[in-house]
């Protein structure tokens, strides 16, 4: 196709599609969770004492031994090809954020040629792809590229429905041939591990004495763009890179501020629809869908879960988003930034930990019991987005969230945390002692649970938070839309373990010294506050004041790129903080570096490559061609047309030169790599955007090749 004929072609597509039909869907109750082995149906088909011991290992993490593990596998087997499925697939979640997974049929042969199934114990444990194209960070030059997948039981196996056939899905761990964490999914399990054993101790010593397994749990809203197919196809930018690398703003985008909570268009509608009864079958408890900010922009949060499973289904539900999507006749974009001047995306990360005999106890409760240990928590929390804010930043670092940190539309890039007005009272009558532990030294009510309980009305909240308590749980407000909730959660669990682990040494030196519970509480969070006080912010986070405040006199780290941030895995405190509680080892906490690094510099790369390309073999020509078509009366015309369309075309060619060669450069290290394409490189690029943004302002509509943004941005 030449000149603007794909973009006619797509407008053309867009108007003749045929109104969408309203899928016809069946009750809940038969679809919930009808394609999942989970512990229904594992009741229905294991021995008791099967069940019993697989049970507990779902509950508690512990180890299934060898002949449970033989009696399951062949329920699950049979179950499966119940189904449909000829085929199973351990599926794991390799370091970049993607999901990973090589399917293997159950069929042997036997010596007559006949076809028989087998599915061992063994082989539900353990699989072994061919791990060498994962990358691996340094891990791969000390070990064979060998990968091995562990069976994790504590997430449910579940039927994946492709377009080749049904195939039983067993979420696994990945690791390396000596048994490193190749993954997302290792990390998390050890990180809510040490977390209960930190937060163990100091339930004891609070007088606690049944104690459960305490668990993380996740609730993640997930924002996305939907965009018609037949724009996108017109779009190698959009194909490519997920963003838009071009395009001028259109005259009307979120100003009248009319999508948010808006009527949902009928053809999305129809979408989600689909989509959510697809979730539904799978046991992913969808329960919130709306009209975000942007147009063709919506969000879909699931009901909380824990924290290791909600993010197998989080990224089972990033799969089946883009996979329905498609089937609708749309790309769905969960790039954090697909278009400039009109907000991006985030994937709000709802945090609380809790186990069965204490609740959540990151909800306040109505005893003033509950309230200790709640203040305890929060307390510990607090301390550790102070220590390991840097961390937090760059568990959240791409080159795609760095669009949205510290740009007015998102949280900022500088970690602190919002306590709302009366919690944060609270706190700082702790830290002045103007709360007064009761004279004859008993537990005293605080009254949170009242105080607390304010309804979640959106305008009650402080949006320009990156870390915000709502009620119950903490909000990670700043992770990126397309990111696994994993590495936010694994940050979240090692600094809450950590400061558990810590708040337990000096609560048992308090109480060891003769202080009544509540005086040793209210000195442990005393001691928080003046340490780590500075980090609480209820202002607004998206002012210059706080942006000052928060560097200059509270000696808060303001990071806004991902160059900046993910060195922080490098940092003493950070290696010694995944070191002392179990989480990452030093090697493996390098090798997440070194991954994370490569992923930056990679999509930057490719970013400014496609920008090359584009800008000089679909723009400049567009250019040109208008240019030729002016020969003839340009000369009349008074301002001439061709001046302004010659003075863009050349300073777009004039950027895209400097571009080519800033590609060229070699680098002595992978930061002084990374800090050259944030600092540089992404400055060339919108150099050749803004040109070439001005002349799709110049070129007739009627000869602009590319889908322009009024076109994309507004659903049909
Ligand atoms: P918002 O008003 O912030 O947009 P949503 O209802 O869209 O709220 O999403 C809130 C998310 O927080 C949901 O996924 C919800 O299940 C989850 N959530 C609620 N309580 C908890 C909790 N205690 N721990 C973790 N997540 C929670
Ligand atoms: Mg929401």
């Amino acid at each position: 196709m030449s000149g603007n004929e794909s973009r006619v072609n797509a407008i053309f597509e867009i108007t003749k599609a045929a109104p969408p039909e309203t899928a016809m869907t069946e009750p809940l109750s038969k679809i919930w969770a009808s394609d999942v082995f989970g512990l229904a149906q594992m009741e229905e088909s294991l021995s008791k004492a099967a069940f019993k011991a697989m049970k507990k290992t779902v509950q508690t993490g512990e180890a299934l031994d060898a002949a449970t593990a033989d009696v399951v596998a062949a329920a699950m087997k049979d179950w499966a090809m119940s189904k449909g499925a000829k085929f199973f697939s351990h599926i794991f979640y390799p370091m970049t954020n993607t999901t990973a997974e090589k399917h293997d049929g159950f069929i042997i042969t036997n010596s007559d040629g006949g076809s028989i199934t087998e599915f061992t114990g063994s082989l539900l444990i353990k699989g072994e792809p061919d791990g060498s194209s994962f990358p691996n960070g340094s891990l791969r030059m000390t070990n064979a590229a060998r990968g091995y997948t562990a069976w994790d039981p504590t997430s449910p196996a579940y039927i994946m429905q492709t377009a080749n056939g049904a195939v039983l899905t067993i979420p696994s761990v990945f690791m390396s041939w000596t048994g490193e964490a190749l993954d997302k999914k290792i990390p998390l399990l050890r990180s809510n591990a040490a977390m209960n054993t930190a937060a163990q101790k100091v339930l004891s010593l609070m007088g606690e004495t049944e104690i459960a397994t305490l668990n993380s749990s996740c609730g993640a809203e997930q924002e996305y763009f939907l965009v018609d197919e037949a724009f996108a196809n017109a779009r190698p930018d959009l194909l490519l890179t997920g963003r838009t690398l071009f395009g001028a703003a259109s005259p009307k985008g979120q100003q009248f501020d009319d999508h948010y909570f808006g009527a949902i268009p009928e053809r999305v509608q129809v979408f989600m629809q689909d989509f959510e009864d697809k979730l539904y079958k799978l046991g992913i408890p969808a329960k919130t869908h709306h009209n975000e900010v942007a147009p063709g922009q919506f969000e879909i949060a699931p009901y909380f879960e824990a924290a290791n499973v909600a993010a197998d289904h989080q990224q089972l539900l990033m799969t089946l988003m883009k996979n329905t999507a498609k089937a609708h006749g749309f790309l769905c974009l969960l790039h954090e930034k697909p278009f400039a001047g009109v907000n991006g995306s985030g994937k709000h990360v709802n945090w609380s930990v809790g186990n069965a005999t204490q609740g959540n106890l990151l909800d306040p409760g109505s005893t003033p019991n509950e309230n200790l240990n709640f203040l305890l928590f929060c307390g510990a929390v607090i301390r550790g987005v102070h220590l390991f804010g840097p961390l937090l930043r760059a568990v959240i670092a791409s080159a795609a969230n760095d669009h949205r940190l510290g740009a007015n539309e998102a949280p900022p890039a500088i970690l602190s945390v919002y306590l709302g007005d009366q919690l944060e009272k609270v706190f700082d009558d702790i830290k002045t002692g103007a709360l007064h532990v009761p004279k004859d030294g008993g537990i005293m009510d605080l009254g949170l649970s009242q105080i607390l309980t304010f309804k979640r009305d959106p305008g009650d909240r402080n949006r320009t938070s990156p870390f915000a308590f709502t009620g119950n749980r903490f909000e990670f407000r700043a992770v990126g839309s397309s990111q696994s909730v994993s590495g936010p959660l694994v940050a979240m669990n090692t600094m809450l373990a950590d400061s558990l682990e810590w708040i337990a040494g000096k609560l048992k030196a308090e109480l060891d010294g003769g202080a009544e519970t509540t005086a040793a509480v209210f000195s442990v969070l005393k001691e928080i506050m003046e340490t780590h006080g500075n980090v609480v912010f209820g202002g607004d986070g998206y002012s210059t004041e706080w942006h000052e405040m928060a560097v200059k006199e509270r000696g808060l780290k303001n990071i806004p790129t991902t160059a900046d941030a993910l060195p922080a895995f490098k940092t003493k405190e950070v290696i010694d903080l995944f070191s002392s509680t179990g989480v990452l080892t030093p090697a493996e906490l390098e090798s997440r570096f070194e991954v994370y690094a490569e992923q930056y510099i990679l999509s930057l790369e490719v970013e400014a490559e496609l920008v090359v390309e584009m800008a000089t073999t679909i723009i400049y020509p567009a250019a040109i061609s208008y240019l030729t078509s002016l020969e003839a009366v340009s000369a009349k015309l008074k301002p001439s047309p061709a001046d302004a369309v010659t003075e863009a075309a050349n300073a777009m060619m004039a950027s895209v030169g400097a571009l080519s060669e800033a590609l060229e450069k070699e680098f002595d290290s992978i930061e002084a790599h990374m800090k050259f394409l944030a600092d540089d490189v992404r400055g060339l690029m919108d150099d050749v955007r803004s040109a070439a943004d001005t002349l799709e302002t110049l070129v007739p509509d009627s000869e602009w090749p590319l889908p322009k943004y009024r076109e994309m941005l507004f659903i049909k």
